[in-house]
């Protein structure tokens, strides 16, 4: 019973688009998605998105 505990339950720090995303503030599972960050529809609590935490840069090669 140490802190390895965490591993068990990881906590979902960032919006993962396509999933059910609960805020870690209230636990309402609405989001507004942005472009890099997701706001909870209730309490406005912001978390970013894991594909631009993964990407590291934003994918825009001008297609179009
Ligand atoms: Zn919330």
């Amino acid at each position: 019973m140490n802190a390895r505990t965490s591993f068990d339950r990881p906590a979902p720090l960032c919006y993962h688009e396509g999933e059910v995303n609960r805020c870690p503030q209230c636990g309402n599972k609405g989001w507004h998605v942005g472009r890099v960050t997701a706001e909870c529809s209730h309490c406005s609590h912001p978390l970013p998105l894991a594909q631009s935490v993964i990407s590291g840069a934003p994918a825009e090669q001008g297609e179009g």
